[in-house]
């Protein structure tokens, strides 16, 4: 049995270190690699072959098309002992403003997950070198996860009913299939703009969600000739987007609600009154279990549309995110080295309950396993905005990998001592099993009909 001391541990770390900063412009690429193939959730076919391929360069065997485009490569130590897993996402979003989007899809990276696959590839290259092997008293799982935007629902939707998905989010996904069984904690690096100065920040939740498919049907007829046969779903619709606003004033504060949607089909043809139309809703709020209440009321007032109208409703629930718990342990650790390669400036912590309203499916992982979030401060323009930009990689891959490495690191050396410290403190508000069967009770559907 190797147990490493402090001493080795110093000199692997500093090999790692040596080894990222060597990798520098090798791991920028990747990112921007990635950078230039924006993919929306589960179809990443050309980012997933990419990172699929650099990790094999690696020496790592990758299994692959796990929830669509999902794979894991696992580095084991010579001792056994918890597996920490190092997450990077797959997917872009939709913002055809955006200057880099793809002409064709609209898709971009204004979430930054680009960069994600440079730090994982920073982590995987540094600890995959035969000398860190005896020091590990357990295992490093690299997980790449598709389809953390909850967005295209109805197209998500389409793959569950054949059978290809059921939940729809990658990790959501990979939970249900079993990915995450072997691993016992579990973090990423996100990157984010504008938090301060600190190039990292970590602490803080993020808000649940629920999403609603909201179907209403009227009566089609000549909008000119007819308008009296007609029964107009896009009124509905938009009667039910002023109930809604009127809500508002109701929401507490300390519930941090969100309520937003669109109109994905306003109708079809401007001289007909509008038979159908799908309106697209979220709920967001700081727990599941607040959220609850305040989807009531919303589809109180989906239903307020169609009884105004005339026409019916088909609400349809879809699960979302649970709130994220970043384990302080594990959040200890990352700071301390974090202050250790960076500086002592370099990271801020936030308390545990500051949030930015968003929403994360890192979240649903942390209702099973201890995890951390972190975000490394390297971008300019807003979040899901046409202007968010990269603007600094050493600060978005590079550090992220570095202090990613230095944690897992120090996590599995000396009998994995730390890790174990982690799961004995961390009580799991469900398991994995427990989990897949409260996000299958939160799929519903109901129907009103106004007559
Ligand atoms: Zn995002
Ligand atoms: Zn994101």
């Amino acid at each position: 049995m190797n147990s490493s001391t402090s001493a080795e541990l110093a000199e692997l770390r500093a090999l790692a270190l040596r080894t990222i900063d060597g990798a520098t412009r090798d791991l920028i690429a990747a990112a921007k690699t990635a950078y230039s193939t924006p993919e929306t959730g589960f179809n990443e076919h050309k980012t997933a072959a990419f990172v699929q391929e650099r990790l094999q360069s690696l020496g790592f065997v990758v299994e692959t098309g796990i929830a669509r485009t999902g794979m894991k490569a696992v580095l084991r130590g010579a001792n056994p002992g918890p597996t920490v897993a190092v997450i990077a996402e797959l997917d872009a979003l939709r913002v055809p403003t955006h200057p880099d989007a793809d002409p064709d899809t609209g898709a971009t990276h204004a979430c930054g997950h680009h960069a994600q696959i440079g730090s994982m590839l920073g982590v995987a290259t540094a600890l995959s070198q035969p000398e860190f092997k005896d020091a590990l008293s357990g295992n490093i799982a690299f997980i790449i996860t598709p389809a953390e935007e909850f967005i295209e629902i109805q197209e998500r939707l389409t793959l569950k009913e054949s059978g290809e998905l059921e939940f729809l989010s990658g990790k959501q996904e990979m939970i249900r299939l079993g990915t995450f069984d072997d691993v016992d904690m579990a973090m990423m690096v996100h990157t984010s703009a504008g938090n301060g100065d600190a190039g990292l920040s970590i602490g803080g939740t993020s808000n649940a969600h629920v999403s609603h498919q909201v179907r209403y049907l009227g009566r089609s007829a000549h909008a000119g000739g007819a308008p009296d046969q007609g029964v107009n779903a896009l009124q509905a619709a938009m009667f039910a987007n002023s109930a809604i606003n009127a809500q508002r004033e109701t929401f507490r504060e300390s519930d941090v609600v969100r309520v937003h949607g669109i109109i994905s089909n306003g109708g079809s043809s401007v001289n007909a009154v509008p038979g159908e139309v799908l309106y697209e809703g979220r709920v967001r709020a700081k727990s599941v279990e607040a959220i609850e209440p305040i989807a009531e009321r919303v589809i109180r007032c989906y239903r307020a549309g169609a009884l105004a109208m005339g026409g019916s409703v088909e609400v349809q629930s879809v699960a979302g995110y649970h709130a994220l718990r970043q384990d302080l342990t594990m959040q200890r650790l990352f700071a301390a080295n974090a202050e250790l390669i960076l500086g002592r400036d370099s990271i801020s912590v936030l308390p545990s309950d500051q949030t930015h309203g968003g929403s994360t499916d890192m979240g649903d992982l942390s209702t099973i396993m201890p995890v951390i979030h972190p975000y490394a401060n390297s971008a300019s323009g807003v979040g899901h905005g046409h202007d968010y930009l990269i603007e600094d990689y050493d600060r978005a891959v590079v550090a992220p990998a570095k202090v990613m490495a230095a944690t897992v690191l120090e996590l599995l050396s000396n009998d994995a001592q730390l890790a174990r410290e982690t799961l004995v403190k961390h009580k799991p508000s469900l398991t994995a099993k427990k989990y897949v069967a409260v996000q299958r009770a939160r799929f519903t559907t109901e129907l009103y009909e106004s007559k």
